[in-house]
Parts: C-alpha cells; structure tokens; sequence
C-alpha cells in the first residue's frame, strides 16, 4: 500500500499545467509588507489579517484592489513575476497561462507594456535556468478585462493584448463582477479580439447564473469558462458543455473563500465535499483544476488536487484532469504533444 508521504511526492512529481491562475492573486501578505515598506505606507498588522481573512466575493474583490495598489512600477511585477515562478517550480507546475489584471493597470495609468516586459523576462529567466530541473515553468499570458468597468477600457485591453499577442499573449478574458454588466455588451470587444488571432475566455457560472455560461459561450465564443460551477444548475449545460468539450477551469478553494460555492448551491453550509467538481467529471465536461488567486486563497495546485481527493476523486481521475489541461491549453501543437508524451510514464499510484 503507499503511503500518503508517497502519495504527495508522486503528485508533486506529476509534471502539471495550471490554466487559471492571477498573477496579481499570487500577492502574498509578504510581498504587500515589502511593497507598501517601500512606498512609505504604514501597515497594520490586525488590518493585514483581517483582509486576507476572506468572509465572500466582496471581501475578496475589495482585498484584490487593496493589494494590487502597491503595484505602482514594473519592478514590483517583476518581484511578483519571481514569487509566482518560484512557486510553480515548488508545485510542480511546468506550464502555467496566467492571467495579468491589465483592466486594473491601465485603471492606475501605469504603462501596461512596460509591466508586461518586467514580469515576462523574470519568467524567461527562471525558464531558461540551469540545471534544467530547477527551472521555472513555461510560461503564457491572458490579458484580461474588469468587467464592472465596461466595455470602453475592455476594448483597450483586447487592443494592447492584440498588439503583444507575438511576445506570449495568447488570450483575452473577463473577470470581475458577474452581476454589473451584461456579457452582449462585450461583443464587438470579443470579435476584435478573436480577429487578432487571440483565444476567448470568460469568468462566468462562478457567482452569477448558468445563463452566465450560455452567453458566454454563444455570443463571445468562449473557448473555456473561468469557474462555470453555475453549470450544476442546468442539466442541459452541463450536456452542452460536454458535447462541444468546453472545459470548466475550477478553482475549489476559491469557490469556498468567495461563498461562491454558497451562492450556486443555495445553502450557508456549503463544503468541499459538496463540490459540483466530482458531477461535471463523471457526467464527461472537461474540467481542470486550478488555485485562481493562491496567495489570497492561501492555497497551492498540490492542496487543490487533495481537495479533488478529498471530494471522492481518484488519482486516475487527477492525472485525466492534468492531461485535460494540456491539451486544451493555449500551446501550440509540438509543444503541446511533448508535454502530452511526458505525462505517459506517470501511472496513478495503488
Ligand atoms: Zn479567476
């Protein structure tokens, strides 16, 4: 029999692809310390706690845009750049797309160009290091939109992104407030995106309604839902979904953290165990496992994989889940074969 240590190191080992992770969500108490200690901005630390103490979707938005306003120049991306690489390594993780919140950037005036070379070079970096099994993961980018903000600064995302899209920007998205604006409005923005050769995806189904999800997917042209637990909802979804293979990128302990969880299944006392995750794999909807906002969620992928255990998924289960990942990732096609092929030596343990 093999014991949980075993266990650990064969998931740790598992070369693995994370789809949906915010670079900004890997802001850690101890990166705000060092940034607002530089800026001269005096910190308290009950007031430190008690924002990373997560009580809702409120709270977390409200931590999101406290924390990223020690952001201010593209040093301090690139300071993150290296936490968020160093971190992957430790997971395990050789192949990340990350989100960057530019909707938020170009929010504070900051030149989003610059940012974007600060941070992608650290990634570099850390990809190019030798010996080769320390190196950082491969690594792409998702531009991503603020909802609540709109569709005018949305629209100068999907421009910048489509203007970086030969430097490692391969998507646009959408995040944010699903109940603000309507996704229709997000149309021409979606079009121009997807005319500039760039993918679609969208956060939809994670506090907001399965119909999130349907528009989603018939008037953008999303090619996978950020969150999409709203599916549990909908039988005729959750078919959809799995018909045309549209994969739900989930986030378990973020679903907790927001109450987003709470939200979809209508009741205060929700837990992991009563995660749709288990539903949407057996019933054949692609779904991939991802931390979201780790720092913030205090979480890692490895604690994301147990919670996947822990909801009466096996090992074979996580290691079709991380296979999912790769291939409806963003890479192209012999980079993304090769990573396929190293996955076939990895049997689940007995
Ligand atoms: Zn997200």
């Amino acid at each position: 029999m093999t014991s949980p240590a075993n266990l650990n190191l064969f998931l740790r080992q598992l070369p693995k692809a994370e789809l949906h992770l915010h670079l900004e969500g890997m802001l850690s108490p101890t990166r705000v310390i060092s940034l607002a200690k530089k800026y001269s901005v005096s910190l308290d630390s009950d007031e430190l706690a008690s924002r990373y103490n997560l009580r809702g979707f409120t709270q977390f938005l409200e931590l999101y845009k406290w924390a990223t306003s020690f952001l201010r120049e593209p040093e301090d991306y690139a300071q993150l750049a290296q936490d968020a690489a160093t971190a992957l390594h430790e997971q395990g993780v050789v192949y990340a797309e990350i989100t960057l919140s530019v909707g938020v950037m170009l929010l504070r005036k900051q030149n989003v160009a610059e940012n974007f070379h600060a941070l992608k070079k650290v990634f570099t970096r850390n990809f190019t290091a030798s010996p080769p099994s320390e190196n950082g993961p491969q690594v792409q980018f998702i531009f991503d939109a603020v909802r609540q903000f709109g569709p005018t600064p949305a629209m100068e995302v999907a421009r910048i992104a489509a203007e970086l899209k030969n430097q490692g920007v391969v998507a646009f998205g959408l995040g944010g407030d699903e109940l603000s604006v309507p996704l229709s409005n997000f149309r021409p923005i979606y079009k121009f995106a997807a005319g500039h050769g760039l993918h679609l995806l969208v956060h939809a189904g994670e506090t907001g309604g399965p119909e999130q999800i349907q528009d989603a997917i018939d008037i953008l042209g999303a090619e996978r839902i950020g969150h999409g637990i709203a599916a549990i909802r909908s039988s005729t979804l959750i078919t959809t979904l799995a018909n045309r293979k549209i994969p739900l990128e989930i986030c378990p302990t973020s679903n907790l953290r927001t109450n987003a969880l709470s939200i979809q299944l209508n009741s205060a006392h929700s837990k992991l165990a009563h995660h749709p995750l288990p539903k949407f794999f057996r019933q054949g909807v692609p779904v991939t496992i991802s931390t979201d906002d780790p720092a913030m969620f205090n979480t890692t992928l490895l604690e994301e994989y147990s919670a996947a255990l822990q909801m009466g998924l096996s090992f074979e289960d996580l290691l079709v889940m991380n296979r999912t990942a790769f291939e409806h990732s963003f890479l192209p096609e012999p980079a993304r074969q090769s990573f396929l092929s190293q996955l076939q030596s990895f049997a689940a343990p007995t």
